[in-house]
């Protein structure tokens, strides 16, 4: 049997914290009073979790010569970077100002992670699952989710829409290719607002929203759905039936919930990837999801009693299941 190894194909950024005691305001200059430059980009935050949770990662992106230092870093911590190119082009950006009272703004600069890297016509059969976000071009995501499944076997999918794609991206969207959706409750919200072509009324039930998703003509009723919902854990749904997670039980504060969604998500497929080298079917029981899920929960739980986003990702020996 293949050794499980998951293909990330995602986002590279170089993370730059700017410190200021009040968030800049419009025709305003302002000092601020420290500067942090440090890894970032959803795909290299969701493969440094599965590469921390213990699972065999590729990450496949794009810098240009200003992110030379995140390839390194990211090969120091186990994330594979062979299929990570230089370009002609900046690194992509998320420049972010954080005020003494913990607000922030954030503006985020595409750069090399919109490269139009060359497509390949089909994937190395090497690997066993695909992990997918939005912050590369979406055209590239498809083409990824499609050769996926004309693999043989199937490679395993999981997409996190994050951010949210245009309702014309969804409504193209080849759902049916896909296996996992992860979600937090916002996303889940929006994209049920997309497909559905209907409003949901504010406090309504994630079983609710989730089960309106399901219905809507363009998503594919197979696909599981995993909805977390930070203090109160996470929602999943698969053919099997509904379960919930409650969020780990914290042994001090939060201090910082930047990432947790990736650190969950990282642990997540991680998990996947350790049922399916351990069975010959990739079919989860709901017993074996929630088992996943509650690991994936207590991971995200260390996460956001640190600071940082990659730093706060725990080890897979940090944990107590
Ligand atoms: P995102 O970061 O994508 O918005 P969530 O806020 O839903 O995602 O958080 C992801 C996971 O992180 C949750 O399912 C939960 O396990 C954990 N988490 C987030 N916030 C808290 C919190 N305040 N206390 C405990 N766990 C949390």
């Amino acid at each position: 049997m293949t050794p499980p190894r998951c293909l990330v194909r995602g986002s590279l950024n170089n993370d730059e914290y700017l410190h200021v005691k009040n968030l800049v305001r419009a025709g305003e200059t302002i000092f601020s009073t420290k500067y942090e430059r440090r890894a970032g980009g959803k795909g290299a935050n969701q493969a440094v979790a599965i590469a921390k949770a213990g699972g065999r990662v590729d990450l496949l992106g794009s810098v240009g010569e200003d992110g030379i230092w995140l390839i390194q870093y990211l090969q120091a911590i186990g994330v594979s970077t062979d299929n990570v190119s230089v370009v002609e082009t900046h690194t992509g950006r998320a420049m972010i100002q954080v005020a003494d009272d913990g607000e922030n703004s954030i503006i985020l600069y595409p750069g090399a992670n919109f490269y139009p890297l060359p497509l390949p016509r089909a994937l190395d059969s090497r690997y066993t699952h695909l992990l997918l976000q939005n912050e590369v071009l979406f055209s590239s995501t498809q083409t990824y989710l499609r050769l996926s499944k004309s693999c043989n076997p199937p490679i395993i999918s999981i997409f996190n829409p994050s951010p949210i794609p245009s309702k014309e991206q969804v409504a193209q969207f080849p759902w049916s290719n896909l296996d996992w959706l992860i979600v937090n409750q916002g996303e889940a919200t929006a994209l049920c607002e997309i497909l559905t072509e209907e409003s949901i009324l504010k406090d309504t039930p994630i079983s609710e929203i989730i089960a309106k998703l399901c219905d809507a003509p363009a998503f594919y009723p197979s696909t599981n759905i995993i909805c977390t919902l930070g203090a109160k854990g996470v929602f999943a749904h698969t053919l099997h039936g509904t379960i919930v997670v409650p969020a780990a039980s914290l042994r001090g504060p939060v201090i910082d919930t930047t990432g947790a969604g990736d650190c969950f998500t990282g642990f997540f497929v991680a998990g996947l990837m350790e049922h399916s080298a351990n069975k010959v079917s990739t079919t989860l029981s709901l017993p074996e999801l929630e088992s996943i899920l509650r690991t994936s929960v207590e991971a995200a739980g260390i996460c956001v009693q640190r600071r940082g986003t990659i730093e706060s990702i725990p080890t897979r020996k940090e944990l107590t299941q």
